[in-house]
């Protein structure tokens, strides 16, 4: 994996009980909040689109583990495209 190739091998070991100092070198599950399906988003990314409905959203970080989703990078295209989902409820 990916991630693997990120973290070198002693700072695993050095960690090993402290899983989120690893988490902070990891991808992020966040909610989409147009399709409400999960994606992952690295640490400290601004903006991250979902893989589901392709809509870009600007990313909020209160550190590197917690992210939310603030806005859509483009409310008008955020509008346009919400017409053509159904919100599955
Ligand atoms: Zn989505």
């Amino acid at each position: 994996m990916l991630l693997e190739f990120l973290i070198p091998a002693d700072s695993i070991f050095a960690n090993k009980e402290g899983v989120g100092t690893i988490m902070t070198q990891k991808e992020i599950q966040i909610r989409c909040k147009a399709c409400s399906s999960r994606f992952s988003v690295w640490p400290m990314e601004p903006i991250a689109q979902c893989p589901q409905c392709h809509q870009d959203w600007k990313i909020k970080w209160l550190d590197s583990r917690s992210g939310m989703i603030i806005a859509p990078v483009s409310w008008r295209e955020y509008q346009s495209k919400s017409r053509r989902i159904i919100p599955d409820e």
